[in-house]
Protein backbone atom coordinates (compact mmCIF):
# COMPACT_ATOMS: atom_id res chain seq x y z
CA UNK A 1 0.00 0.00 0.00
CA UNK A 2 2.58 2.11 0.93
CA UNK A 3 4.60 2.66 -2.50
CA UNK A 4 1.60 3.99 -4.29
CA UNK A 5 2.28 7.14 -2.33
CA UNK A 6 5.82 7.89 -3.69
CA UNK A 7 4.24 8.08 -7.22
CA UNK A 8 1.70 10.45 -6.06
CA UNK A 9 1.92 14.20 -7.00
CA UNK A 10 0.71 15.75 -3.77
CA UNK A 11 -2.23 18.10 -3.81
CA UNK A 12 -1.72 20.43 -1.16
CA UNK A 13 -5.06 22.19 -1.77
CA UNK A 14 -6.64 18.81 -0.21
CA UNK A 15 -10.32 19.36 -0.95
CA UNK A 16 -13.29 16.87 -0.73
CA UNK A 17 -12.36 14.96 -4.16
CA UNK A 18 -9.01 13.65 -2.74
CA UNK A 19 -8.63 10.13 -4.07
CA UNK A 20 -9.63 7.49 -1.18
CA UNK A 21 -6.04 5.97 -1.68
CA UNK A 22 -4.65 9.74 -0.95
CA UNK A 23 -6.17 8.81 2.71
CA UNK A 24 -6.10 5.71 3.18
CA UNK A 25 -4.28 6.68 6.50
CA UNK A 26 -7.39 7.89 7.71
CA UNK A 27 -9.12 4.60 7.45
CA UNK A 28 -6.31 3.45 9.60
CA UNK A 29 -7.40 5.05 12.29
CA UNK A 30 -6.78 2.95 15.48
CA UNK A 31 -4.72 2.21 18.52
CA UNK A 32 -2.07 -0.26 18.48
CA UNK A 33 -3.90 -3.86 19.45
CA UNK A 34 -2.83 -6.64 21.32
CA UNK A 35 -1.08 -6.44 24.66
CA UNK A 36 2.44 -5.90 23.90
CA UNK A 37 5.70 -3.30 24.73
CA UNK A 38 3.88 -1.30 21.59
CA UNK A 39 0.41 -1.88 22.34
CA UNK A 40 -2.22 0.66 23.54
CA UNK A 41 -2.91 -1.20 26.54
CA UNK A 42 0.42 -1.01 27.65
CA UNK A 43 0.67 2.61 26.63
CA UNK A 44 -2.42 4.69 27.86
CA UNK A 45 -1.72 5.86 31.82
CA UNK A 46 -2.16 9.21 30.35
CA UNK A 47 -5.46 8.50 29.48
CA UNK A 48 -5.85 6.80 32.87
CA UNK A 49 -5.12 10.27 34.56
CA UNK A 50 -7.50 11.74 32.30
CA UNK A 51 -10.26 9.80 33.03
CA UNK A 52 -9.92 10.34 36.48
CA UNK A 53 -10.14 13.90 36.03
CA UNK A 54 -13.84 13.66 34.98
CA UNK A 55 -14.69 11.52 37.72
CA UNK A 56 -16.51 13.84 39.55
CA UNK A 57 -18.84 15.43 36.80
CA UNK A 58 -19.04 12.10 35.63
CA UNK A 59 -20.80 11.26 39.15
CA UNK A 60 -22.18 14.10 39.14
CA UNK A 61 -24.58 13.37 36.17
CA UNK A 62 -25.35 9.98 36.67
CA UNK A 63 -26.75 10.68 39.64
CA UNK A 64 -28.81 13.58 38.04
CA UNK A 65 -29.57 10.97 35.21
CA UNK A 66 -30.90 8.22 37.56
CA UNK A 67 -33.33 10.72 39.53
CA UNK A 68 -33.85 12.95 36.43
CA UNK A 69 -36.04 9.61 35.10
CA UNK A 70 -37.58 8.12 38.33
CA UNK A 71 -35.02 5.30 38.89
CA UNK A 72 -36.01 3.70 35.61
CA UNK A 73 -35.73 -0.50 36.05
CA UNK A 74 -33.05 -0.69 32.90
CA UNK A 75 -30.68 1.91 31.38
CA UNK A 76 -28.53 1.24 28.63
CA UNK A 77 -24.43 3.07 28.67
CA UNK A 78 -22.30 3.57 25.80
CA UNK A 79 -18.64 4.28 25.99
CA UNK A 80 -17.90 5.33 22.50
CA UNK A 81 -14.49 5.36 21.18
CA UNK A 82 -13.62 2.84 23.92
CA UNK A 83 -9.97 1.76 22.10
CA UNK A 84 -8.64 -1.38 23.80
CA UNK A 85 -7.68 -3.29 27.28
CA UNK A 86 -8.87 -2.03 30.82
CA UNK A 87 -9.36 1.64 29.96
CA UNK A 88 -12.80 0.68 28.28
CA UNK A 89 -13.76 -0.03 31.76
CA UNK A 90 -13.07 2.81 33.42
CA UNK A 91 -15.72 5.10 33.14
CA UNK A 92 -17.90 1.79 33.11
CA UNK A 93 -17.22 0.94 35.92
CA UNK A 94 -17.61 4.27 37.34
CA UNK A 95 -21.16 4.67 35.81
CA UNK A 96 -22.35 1.43 37.66
CA UNK A 97 -20.93 1.79 40.92
CA UNK A 98 -22.75 5.38 41.42
CA UNK A 99 -25.91 3.78 40.22
CA UNK A 100 -25.69 1.16 42.70
CA UNK A 101 -24.59 3.09 45.46
CA UNK A 102 -27.08 5.86 44.95
CA UNK A 103 -30.21 2.90 44.71
CA UNK A 104 -28.84 1.40 47.96
CA UNK A 105 -28.74 4.89 50.11
CA UNK A 106 -32.43 5.69 48.85
CA UNK A 107 -33.49 2.38 49.19
CA UNK A 108 -34.68 1.56 44.97
CA UNK A 109 -34.34 -1.04 43.51
CA UNK A 110 -31.28 -1.06 41.28
CA UNK A 111 -31.61 -1.47 37.15
CA UNK A 112 -30.43 -3.72 34.81
CA UNK A 113 -27.52 -1.91 32.79
CA UNK A 114 -26.79 -3.25 29.29
CA UNK A 115 -22.60 -1.17 28.65
CA UNK A 116 -22.01 -0.79 24.67
CA UNK A 117 -18.74 -0.60 24.05
CA UNK A 118 -18.24 1.28 20.75
CA UNK A 119 -14.98 2.03 18.56
CA UNK A 120 -14.61 1.60 14.66
CA UNK A 121 -14.69 -1.68 13.06
CA UNK A 122 -10.44 -2.59 13.19
CA UNK A 123 -10.46 -1.45 16.45
CA UNK A 124 -9.02 -4.82 18.65
CA UNK A 125 -11.76 -5.18 20.45
CA UNK A 126 -11.25 -8.67 21.66
CA UNK A 127 -8.88 -7.10 23.44
CA UNK A 128 -11.02 -5.69 25.62
CA UNK A 129 -13.92 -8.14 25.71
CA UNK A 130 -11.06 -10.63 27.52
CA UNK A 131 -11.59 -8.08 30.22
CA UNK A 132 -15.19 -8.96 30.76
CA UNK A 133 -14.85 -11.71 33.47
CA UNK A 134 -12.64 -9.52 35.02
CA UNK A 135 -15.05 -6.30 35.12
CA UNK A 136 -17.74 -8.15 35.57
CA UNK A 137 -15.92 -9.80 39.15
CA UNK A 138 -14.93 -6.62 40.30
CA UNK A 139 -18.29 -5.42 40.28
CA UNK A 140 -19.72 -8.67 42.30
CA UNK A 141 -17.47 -7.75 44.78
CA UNK A 142 -17.42 -4.34 45.54
CA UNK A 143 -21.61 -3.55 44.61
CA UNK A 144 -23.14 -7.20 44.38
CA UNK A 145 -23.87 -6.12 40.73
CA UNK A 146 -23.11 -6.34 37.22
CA UNK A 147 -23.87 -5.88 33.69
CA UNK A 148 -24.19 -6.99 30.22
CA UNK A 149 -21.47 -5.88 27.70
CA UNK A 150 -22.09 -6.23 24.47
CA UNK A 151 -19.57 -4.13 21.19
CA UNK A 152 -20.80 -1.86 19.22
CA UNK A 153 -18.10 -1.25 16.37
CA UNK A 154 -18.58 1.75 13.44
CA UNK A 155 -17.76 5.31 13.17
CA UNK A 156 -19.66 7.59 16.16
CA UNK A 157 -20.30 10.00 12.94
CA UNK A 158 -23.18 7.54 11.57
CA UNK A 159 -26.22 5.88 13.59
CA UNK A 160 -24.88 3.84 16.25
CA UNK A 161 -27.57 2.42 18.26
CA UNK A 162 -31.52 2.38 17.68
CA UNK A 163 -33.93 5.31 18.72
CA UNK A 164 -34.51 6.89 22.36
CA UNK A 165 -32.67 3.60 23.50
CA UNK A 166 -29.37 5.12 25.50
CA UNK A 167 -29.67 6.79 28.85
CA UNK A 168 -26.49 7.71 29.40
CA UNK A 169 -22.66 8.34 27.19
CA UNK A 170 -19.74 8.44 27.59
CA UNK A 171 -16.57 9.18 25.46
CA UNK A 172 -12.92 10.37 26.67
CA UNK A 173 -10.06 11.69 24.09
CA UNK A 174 -12.34 10.14 21.23
CA UNK A 175 -14.06 13.10 19.68
CA UNK A 176 -11.30 15.07 18.89
CA UNK A 177 -10.74 12.59 15.54
CA UNK A 178 -12.09 14.01 13.08
CA UNK A 179 -14.02 11.63 10.11
CA UNK A 180 -11.42 12.99 7.67
CA UNK A 181 -8.46 15.57 6.86
CA UNK A 182 -9.81 19.57 6.19
CA UNK A 183 -8.82 21.29 3.60
CA UNK A 184 -4.98 22.51 4.01
CA UNK A 185 -3.48 25.59 2.55
CA UNK A 186 -0.70 24.98 0.05
CA UNK A 187 1.74 26.65 1.79
CA UNK A 188 1.43 24.83 4.95
CA UNK A 189 4.29 21.92 4.46
CA UNK A 190 6.23 19.61 6.69
CA UNK A 191 4.05 19.58 9.17
CA UNK A 192 1.47 16.57 10.31
CA UNK A 193 -0.78 19.50 12.41
CA UNK A 194 -1.34 23.47 13.16
CA UNK A 195 1.61 25.27 14.15
CA UNK A 196 2.19 28.55 14.84
CA UNK A 197 4.18 29.27 11.39
CA UNK A 198 0.32 27.89 9.64
CA UNK A 199 -1.50 30.12 7.52
CA UNK A 200 -5.16 31.48 9.32
CA UNK A 201 -6.89 29.27 6.56
CA UNK A 202 -5.56 25.70 8.18
CA UNK A 203 -6.99 27.05 11.66
CA UNK A 204 -9.74 28.10 9.76
CA UNK A 205 -9.88 24.18 7.65
CA UNK A 206 -9.69 22.23 10.81
CA UNK A 207 -12.40 24.49 12.87
CA UNK A 208 -14.60 24.05 9.90
CA UNK A 209 -14.13 20.10 10.05
CA UNK A 210 -14.56 19.90 13.76
CA UNK A 211 -17.79 21.72 13.24
CA UNK A 212 -19.44 19.52 11.09
CA UNK A 213 -18.77 16.65 13.01
CA UNK A 214 -19.03 17.31 15.96
CA UNK A 215 -22.66 18.89 15.04
CA UNK A 216 -23.41 15.70 13.02
CA UNK A 217 -22.26 13.55 16.31
CA UNK A 218 -24.87 15.64 18.31
CA UNK A 219 -27.72 15.23 16.11
CA UNK A 220 -27.34 11.15 15.56
CA UNK A 221 -26.74 11.35 19.85
CA UNK A 222 -29.63 12.89 20.01
CA UNK A 223 -31.68 10.41 18.00
CA UNK A 224 -30.67 7.73 19.96
CA UNK A 225 -30.56 9.54 23.79
CA UNK A 226 -33.66 9.56 25.66
CA UNK A 227 -34.95 13.02 27.05
CA UNK A 228 -33.27 13.91 30.11
CA UNK A 229 -30.82 11.30 29.14
CA UNK A 230 -27.01 12.44 29.55
CA UNK A 231 -23.60 12.68 27.92
CA UNK A 232 -20.09 13.06 29.15
CA UNK A 233 -17.27 14.00 26.88
CA UNK A 234 -13.93 14.54 27.84
CA UNK A 235 -11.37 16.06 24.46
CA UNK A 236 -7.68 17.49 24.42
CA UNK A 237 -8.32 20.80 24.07
CA UNK A 238 -5.72 23.90 23.58
CA UNK A 239 -4.80 26.74 26.35
CA UNK A 240 -6.03 29.86 25.32
CA UNK A 241 -3.80 32.20 27.21
CA UNK A 242 -2.48 33.02 23.98
CA UNK A 243 -5.38 34.24 21.79
CA UNK A 244 -3.10 33.24 19.10
CA UNK A 245 -5.85 30.51 17.53
CA UNK A 246 -2.40 29.06 15.98
CA UNK A 247 -0.41 28.56 19.08
CA UNK A 248 0.86 25.36 20.38
CA UNK A 249 3.80 25.06 22.55
CA UNK A 250 6.75 23.41 21.17
CA UNK A 251 6.35 20.38 23.23
CA UNK A 252 3.21 20.30 21.77
CA UNK A 253 2.62 15.91 20.58
CA UNK A 254 2.05 16.99 16.85
CA UNK A 255 4.92 19.80 16.74
CA UNK A 256 7.38 16.93 17.99
CA UNK A 257 6.06 14.36 15.91
CA UNK A 258 6.28 16.80 12.55
CA UNK A 259 10.13 17.49 13.90
CA UNK A 260 11.09 13.91 14.10
CA UNK A 261 9.82 13.23 10.56
CA UNK A 262 11.29 16.15 9.31
CA UNK A 263 14.44 14.60 10.88
CA UNK A 264 13.63 11.76 8.42
CA UNK A 265 13.36 13.56 5.39
CA UNK A 266 16.61 15.14 6.11
CA UNK A 267 18.40 11.74 6.71
CA UNK A 268 16.91 10.78 4.04
CA UNK A 269 14.51 7.64 4.77
CA UNK A 270 11.18 9.94 3.78
CA UNK A 271 10.60 12.07 0.88
CA UNK A 272 9.49 15.88 1.52
CA UNK A 273 6.37 15.00 -0.78
CA UNK A 274 5.44 12.18 1.42
CA UNK A 275 5.57 14.25 4.67
CA UNK A 276 3.15 16.93 2.89
CA UNK A 277 0.83 14.59 2.01
CA UNK A 278 0.21 13.24 5.62
CA UNK A 279 -2.20 15.38 7.72
CA UNK A 280 -3.99 14.27 11.56
CA UNK A 281 -7.29 13.80 11.00
CA UNK A 282 -7.35 15.87 14.36
CA UNK A 283 -8.50 19.22 16.05
CA UNK A 284 -8.22 20.20 19.90
CA UNK A 285 -10.83 23.10 20.26
CA UNK A 286 -10.87 25.81 22.78
CA UNK A 287 -13.88 26.10 25.33
CA UNK A 288 -15.67 28.99 23.50
CA UNK A 289 -15.58 26.69 19.94
CA UNK A 290 -17.23 23.44 21.75
CA UNK A 291 -19.97 26.13 23.24
CA UNK A 292 -20.85 27.62 20.44
CA UNK A 293 -21.33 24.04 18.56
CA UNK A 294 -22.81 22.25 21.28
CA UNK A 295 -25.64 25.76 21.16
CA UNK A 296 -26.07 26.24 17.37
CA UNK A 297 -27.09 22.32 17.24
CA UNK A 298 -29.78 23.08 19.97
CA UNK A 299 -30.24 19.21 20.97
CA UNK A 300 -28.60 19.04 24.02
CA UNK A 301 -28.79 21.60 27.71
CA UNK A 302 -24.84 21.89 28.81
CA UNK A 303 -24.71 21.60 32.68
CA UNK A 304 -20.84 21.61 32.82
CA UNK A 305 -17.79 22.88 30.85
CA UNK A 306 -14.22 22.03 32.92
CA UNK A 307 -10.94 22.78 31.92
CA UNK A 308 -7.97 21.02 33.67
CA UNK A 309 -4.70 22.52 32.88
CA UNK A 310 -1.76 19.57 33.83
CA UNK A 311 1.57 19.51 33.39
CA UNK A 312 2.59 16.19 30.86
CA UNK A 313 4.55 15.25 33.66
CA UNK A 314 6.57 12.26 31.53
CA UNK A 315 9.65 14.60 30.93
CA UNK A 316 10.26 16.12 34.52
CA UNK A 317 12.55 15.06 35.85
CA UNK A 318 16.05 15.96 37.41
CA UNK A 319 18.84 13.98 35.54
CA UNK A 320 19.86 13.12 31.93
CA UNK A 321 19.07 9.16 32.35
CA UNK A 322 15.36 10.22 33.54
CA UNK A 323 15.08 12.38 30.72
CA UNK A 324 16.05 9.71 27.96
CA UNK A 325 13.53 7.31 29.92
CA UNK A 326 10.50 10.17 29.78
CA UNK A 327 10.99 10.51 26.21
CA UNK A 328 10.88 6.89 25.66
CA UNK A 329 7.31 6.79 27.80
CA UNK A 330 6.43 9.77 25.69
CA UNK A 331 7.10 8.12 22.35
CA UNK A 332 5.39 5.06 23.43
CA UNK A 333 2.39 6.60 24.26
CA UNK A 334 2.39 8.59 20.83
CA UNK A 335 3.41 5.31 19.24
CA UNK A 336 0.64 3.53 20.29
CA UNK A 337 -2.09 6.01 19.04
CA UNK A 338 -0.29 6.90 15.87
CA UNK A 339 1.69 3.87 14.53
CA UNK A 340 -1.55 2.23 12.29
CA UNK A 341 -1.98 5.22 10.63
CA UNK A 342 1.68 6.43 10.20
CA UNK A 343 2.55 2.62 8.80
CA UNK A 344 -0.63 2.70 6.36
CA UNK A 345 1.57 5.88 4.93
CA UNK A 346 5.13 5.36 5.32
CA UNK A 347 5.36 1.97 5.90
CA UNK A 348 7.02 -0.11 9.18
CA UNK A 349 10.31 0.44 8.14
CA UNK A 350 11.01 4.02 9.42
CA UNK A 351 8.67 3.61 13.16
CA UNK A 352 11.55 2.50 15.13
CA UNK A 353 13.84 4.84 14.31
CA UNK A 354 10.81 7.71 13.89
CA UNK A 355 10.32 7.46 17.87
CA UNK A 356 13.51 7.01 18.32
CA UNK A 357 14.27 10.65 17.33
CA UNK A 358 10.81 11.72 18.62
CA UNK A 359 12.00 10.59 22.19
CA UNK A 360 15.00 12.50 21.56
CA UNK A 361 13.43 15.71 21.18
CA UNK A 362 11.15 15.11 24.06
CA UNK A 363 14.56 14.35 26.37
CA UNK A 364 15.60 17.73 25.06
CA UNK A 365 12.76 19.47 25.99
CA UNK A 366 12.65 18.19 29.30
CA UNK A 367 13.18 22.02 30.77
CA UNK A 368 10.56 23.66 28.87
CA UNK A 369 8.35 25.17 31.79
CA UNK A 370 5.59 25.76 29.29
CA UNK A 371 4.38 22.14 28.62
CA UNK A 372 0.96 22.01 30.03
CA UNK A 373 -1.76 20.05 28.24
CA UNK A 374 -5.56 21.23 28.18
CA UNK A 375 -8.08 18.81 28.44
CA UNK A 376 -11.88 19.62 28.22
CA UNK A 377 -15.13 17.52 30.19
CA UNK A 378 -17.96 18.11 28.93
CA UNK A 379 -21.81 17.56 30.75
CA UNK A 380 -25.14 17.71 28.33
CA UNK A 381 -28.56 16.90 29.16
CA UNK A 382 -30.90 15.69 26.15
CA UNK A 383 -33.53 18.34 26.37
N1 LIG B 1 -11.46 6.18 25.45
C1 LIG B 1 -10.19 5.48 25.45
C2 LIG B 1 -9.52 5.53 24.10
C3 LIG B 1 -9.05 6.84 23.57
S1 LIG B 1 -8.19 6.63 22.04
C4 LIG B 1 -9.33 6.01 26.58
O1 LIG B 1 -9.72 6.97 27.21
O2 LIG B 1 -8.26 5.46 26.83
C5 LIG B 1 -9.43 7.17 20.90
C6 LIG B 1 -10.28 6.07 20.34
O3 LIG B 1 -11.31 6.66 19.56
C7 LIG B 1 -9.52 5.12 19.42
O4 LIG B 1 -9.68 3.81 19.82
C8 LIG B 1 -10.13 5.38 18.04
O5 LIG B 1 -10.18 4.24 17.24
C9 LIG B 1 -11.51 5.86 18.42
N2 LIG B 1 -12.17 6.64 17.35
C10 LIG B 1 -11.66 7.64 16.62
N3 LIG B 1 -12.56 8.07 15.72
C11 LIG B 1 -13.68 7.32 15.91
C12 LIG B 1 -14.97 7.28 15.28
N4 LIG B 1 -15.27 8.11 14.27
N5 LIG B 1 -15.87 6.39 15.72
C13 LIG B 1 -15.58 5.54 16.75
N6 LIG B 1 -14.38 5.53 17.38
C14 LIG B 1 -13.44 6.40 16.96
Amino acid sequence: MGSRFVDTIPSLSCDDDKSDDEYAFVRALRMSGGDGANSYSANSLLQRRVLSMARPVLVRNTEDMMMNLDFPGYIKVAELGCSSGQNSFVAISEIINTVNLLCQQLNKNPPEIDCCLNDLPENDFNTTFKFVPFFNNELMITNKSSCFVYGAPGSFYARLFSRNSLHFVHSCYALHFLSKVPEKHVNDKGSVYITSSSPQSTYKAYLNQFQKDFTLFLRLRSEEIVSNGRMVLTFIGRNTLNSDPLYRDCCHFWTLLSKSLRDLVFEGHVSESKLDEFNMPFYDPNEQELEEVIRNEGSFEINDLEKHVFDLGLSNNNNEEDDYEAGYNEANCIRAVTEPMLVAHFGEDIIDILFDRYAHHVANHASCRNKTSVTLVVSLTKK
